[in-house]
């Protein structure tokens, strides 16, 4: 039979009461290993005593029991309960897979398969959210300057990239393409011509390199960049003056809109047509539990796209997707705090983070000279068998003691680093998401969409023939739900303020 050890742990005194409690823990563990055929060896428990900062006495015994013991799996309630971040998770992972050992969740679907890793990758910690910070800082910048009219994507026809020294560039004309655009705007402004004929009139006089097609001479004439406005989706959508010069006048570009229009009516909207389904994947049958997926539906004359159960004669009845998505941000508006609340969060974790950085500080300084220390201990072990003061054994079982010391003592050490993000910009980040959450959910792509609806309705979100049930949300939603109701800036803040204890 295969062997397994289980190890559980609760980070403060909070979630010793709650679902998260080591009973419940030690009892799902217990229950997978059942399931899968491990039989268990040992449990450790890791009973956070402080709220401040974890002790990982236990994770030191588990790393020891598992050099001595190879057990085939070591079980965890959920990966976080490891380790915090995705770091330390892969640093104890490589521990214990050096004698063979393999992680199991209880409760996620992770597996030595692709899929499997990708899930514990994701679930183990905070890689994640360090990319969307990041990602969310360069959308920042780049928002910032296009919203100043500088042009950051591939410099349309008709101008070029001039470099203006120290790593910089700028937007100039392009004299010959450029004529050739403020030619082709011309003539079609006329209406006499279609587009394929301005092109046939222009494209001989171009060289080869410079010829064009008629896809782009299409999207040339719609674009606003050529009457000096940059206009990016997301970034500045009604347009902003740019910082380059113009090669049309704002006169001109509208004779050549009017002149399209006439030509190809309604094409544009239907063209414009979305088929994807970002809720997929959050939502859930209210009435056998399964997971909605999206489809099409062949109308008399248009296209319908809805949600629907997948089981056959389930009693939900299809969702229109606009309705679905409709409801869906009102429900996102309703668990959006106001912004009073957002600044009085602002202010708790500035306060609460500017006292941890303090005393973590002076904890990583200790761990430091402990690491420092078994390392000169272990020197003294090596020392000391050769000078034949102890035997082969002895020495080797020491060692291999000291090095799980390290391990474990090193775990620390980087729980306490990962504290050490730019404060300011990650406070910042966190309050702006949870003010602009429809706005952002709105501004996703499908990828970024499930992420954040993971975010924010971890269990998922249940839908029946009428409306969204009321949803379990994450701790820090909820709490804000919880005290919305409550005008009071006060009663918030110390919502906010006990949340952040732990
Ligand atoms: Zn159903």
């Amino acid at each position: 039979m295969k062997t397994a050890i289980i190890y559980t742990r609760v980070s403060t005194v909070d979630q010793a009461t709650d679902g998260y409690s080591l009973m419940v823990q030690a009892r799902d563990c217990r229950k997978y290993a059942e399931n899968n055929g491990y039989k268990v060896l040992k449990l450790f428990k890791e009973a956070g005593e402080s709220a401040k900062l974890m002790d990982r006495t236990q994770l030191l015994m588990m790393l020891d029991y598992c050099t001595k013991h190879k057990p085939d799996a070591l079980i965890v309630h959920k990966v976080d309960r490891l380790a915090r971040n995705t770091e330390n998770h892969y640093y104890i992972k490589g521990a214990i897979n050096k004698v063979g050992t393999v992680l199991r969740s209880a409760t996620e679907p992770i597996s030595d398969d692709p899929a499997g890793e990708f899930i514990e990758n994701i679930l183990a910690g905070t890689a994640q959210f360090d990319n969307a910070l990041r990602s969310w800082r360069t959308k920042m910048s780049m928002e910032a300057l296009t919203q100043k009219g500088r042009w950051l994507f591939n410099v349309p026809y008709g101008y070029k990239l001039v470099s203006t020294g120290d790593n910089k560039s700028k937007v100039f004309i392009d004299p010959e393409r450029g004529a050739t655009v403020t030619q082709i705007f011309e003539l079609f402004a006329t209406g006499a011509y279609t587009q394929t004929e301005v092109l046939n009139k222009v494209n001989p006089l171009l060289s080869t390199s410079s010829k064009l097609s008629t896809h782009r001479v299409n999207r040339m004439l719609r674009n606003p960049f050529y009457m000096g406005i940059v206009r990016v989706k997301n970034m500045a959508p009604d347009g902003v003056r740019g910082e380059h010069s113009p090669l049309i006048s704002p006169e001109l570009f509208v004779s050549v809109q009017r002149v399209l229009a006439g030509k190809r009516g309604e094409k544009i909207s239907r063209s414009r047509v979305n088929p994807d389904f970002p809720l997929r994947g959050v939502l859930q049958c209210g009435y056998c539990g399964r997971k909605l997926t999206g489809s099409w539906s062949k109308g008399k004359s248009k296209k319908y796209a809805y949600y629907h159960c997948t089981r056959t004669g389930c009693a939900f009845k299809s969702l229109p997707k606009t309705k679905a998505e409709k409801e869906f941000i009102q429900l996102l508006d309703a668990i959006s705090p106001q912004k009073e609340y957002v600044e009085s969060f602002k202010t708790v974790i500035t306060k609460t983070w500017k006292i941890r950085t303090h005393s973590i500080m002076q904890e990583s300084i200790q761990l430091n000279k402990r690491i420092k220390q078994i390392h000169r201990d272990k020197e003294a072990v090596a020392l000391k068998n050769a000078q034949g003061a102890t035997d082969n054994d002895t020495c080797k079982q020491l060692l291999s003691s000291l090095d799980n010391q390290i391990v474990a003592t090193t775990v620390k050490l980087k729980e306490l680093v990962i504290e050490d993000y730019d404060a300011q910009a990650l406070i910042n980040y966190s309050a702006y998401m949870l003010e602009h959450l429809t706005k952002i959910w709105e501004r996703s792509s499908i990828a970024q969409k499930a992420t954040l609806q993971k975010i924010v309705f971890p269990n998922g979100l249940i839908r029946d023939n009428q409306s969204y049930r009321t949803p379990e949300l994450s701790p820090l939603y909820a709490i804000i739900r919880d005290s919305n109701g409550s005008k009071s800036h006060l009663v918030a803040r110390r919502r906010v303020e006990l949340l952040f204890q732990a």
